[in-house]
């Protein structure tokens, strides 16, 4: 019988919409879903669950590869109904709420001509996102998502509203920059946001993937060394690979710069768009649509060997192999300074497969793997929001030896009995 405590229960109006998440491989069944509206609805979901002994996901975005926020017969605190994002443009800051979309937030600060920095597909989670680290077009030029948090509102496994910030709670504070979901459920982020303005250039160049080994190369060799408004990425997919790179800021330069990419040799086709910073926000919006069936897997390069670009270009050619530059003010914030770990990174590298039919299955996450598993001997790390089913030796490969020692710590002092499990879990020591 249904209840009157505005929790969706199987069959109610609403719960097969609010349990959907981006991945449609995830079809699992919450018993409870609470769509919190602020702090306390989230304090009381999270004391309900302990008492009933449920498993919490919480769920933000939708966007972890294995819908991480969706508990088989769990309570799912749900925060999409706390999108909401109010920009300070005199101080620039913005104030998030948990459950917010990329895309909320940089439409209320673009007016003003002020961004952070965020993800290139704008129906992915702030939380999430920002929790693991945050990677996106402004990240060379202002730093990770993370490193642009200046507090964080939390509601922590014992229910307690805290505040974390470079001056309270300020172990809380590193462990929420990269360490995941594991420490509480955010209800609010206050960012600091940036003199970006609104306009971005795109430059694309295809090769044919069996002619494309010095292009590759010489593509790697510029994104090392380019200025910070450009984040070189390359695709290679369907026998085709594109290479190119992503300009924030005056148009006119961004030009300028692609007139090295001549060095990369004769292209089959040559884009060059000049958009706004919110075109290119939302312009993988539809490519990375909801519905699909997805597998994933992530590598982080210091070094992108001529080995690595050799395994890159024999890609099965179902599987889209990205790649993008890192480096810039990502590296200029010093290793312990965060959670989020690994900042010589150079390039990273998704694997990604897509398709529709659940016969499917099996075939195309084994090639998403093989193709993944020819650059493993190459990689120096991962990134935590790439990891998908890899499970504790995924987080060992996310955080060196001892920054997982110092997650262990903090998990200890604020989840022991490691009440937010369902995420990339730093477990506590004692289980
Ligand atoms: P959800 O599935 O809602 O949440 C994932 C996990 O995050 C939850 O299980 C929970 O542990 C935690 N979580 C979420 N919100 C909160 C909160 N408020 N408080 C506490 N815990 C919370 N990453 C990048 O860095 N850059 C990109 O450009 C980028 N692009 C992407 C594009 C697509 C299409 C997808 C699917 C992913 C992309 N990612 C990118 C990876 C992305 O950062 C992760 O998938 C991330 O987990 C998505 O967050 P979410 O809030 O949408 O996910």
């Amino acid at each position: 019988m249904a209840e009157n405590d505005g929790l969706l229960r199987p069959g109610a109006d609403g719960y097969d919409d609010a349990r959907r998440v981006w991945n449609a491989m995830v079809d699992r069944r919450p018993a409870l879903i609470a769509r919190c509206r602020d702090a306390q609805e989230v304090v009381a979901a999270v004391h309900r669950a302990q008492r009933e002994g449920l498993e919490i996901g919480v769920r933000c975005g939708g966007h972890s590869v294995v819908g991480l926020a969706v508990p088989e017969g769990g309570l799912m605190i749900d925060l999409t109904p706390m999108g909401a994002v109010r920009v300070d443009p005199e101080r620039r800051r913005a104030r998030v709420q948990g459950g917010a979309l990329l895309g909320a937030l940089d439409a209320a600060t673009q007016p003003s001509g002020l961004a952070t920095t965020a993800g290139n597909v704008s129906h992915t989670g702030v939380g999430g996102l920002t929790l693991g680290g945050g990677m996106g077009w402004l990240a060379r030029k202002h730093g990770l998502t993370c490193d642009n948090v200046v507090s964080f509102e939390l509601v922590t496994a014992a229910g307690d509203v805290v505040r974390a910030s470079a001056e309270e709670n300020t172990e809380l504070f590193w462990g929420l920059r990269g360490g995941g979901g594991n420490f509480g459920v955010v209800t609010e982020f206050e960012f600091r946001l940036h003199d970006t303005g609104t306009r971005a250039l795109s430059v694309e160049l295809d090769f044919p993937v069996g002619d494309a080994r010095e292009a590759l190369a010489r593509w790697r060799d510029l994104g090392v060394t380019a200025p910070r408004e450009a984040t070189y990425a390359a695709t290679v997919l369907g026998g085709t690979a594109t290479l190119g790179f992503v300009w924030v800021g005056n148009p006119d330069e961004g030009r300028q710069h692609a007139a090295g990419l001549e060095a990369l040799g004769r292209p089959a086709e040559r884009r060059v768009a000049e958009l706004s910073y919110l075109e290119l926000q939302r312009r993988e919006d539809t490519l990375e649509g909801h519905a699909l069936r997805r597998y994933w897997k992530g590598h982080y390069f210091e070094e992108l060997s001529d080995g690595a670009l050799q395994a890159l270009l024999a890609h099965d050619p179902a599987v889209a192999a990205s790649v993008q530059t890192y480096g810039g003010a990502i590296a200029d914030v010093p290793d312990d300074a965060t959670a989020f770990s690994q900042r010589r990174t150079a390039f990273e590298y998704v694997g990604s497969a897509r398709w529709v039919d659940p016969s499917e299955d099996a075939d195309r996450i084994a090639a998403a793997r093989v193709s993944a598993a020819a650059l493993a001997p190459y990689s120096s790390g991962v990134y935590v929001n790439a990891l998908g089913d890899e499970g504790p030796a995924g987080v060992r490969r996310a955080y060196p030896e001892a920054k997982l020692a110092r997650l262990t710590a903090l998990k200890d002092a604020v989840d022991p009995a490691n009440v937010f499990h369902l995420n990339q879990n730093i477990a506590p020591s004692r289980q």
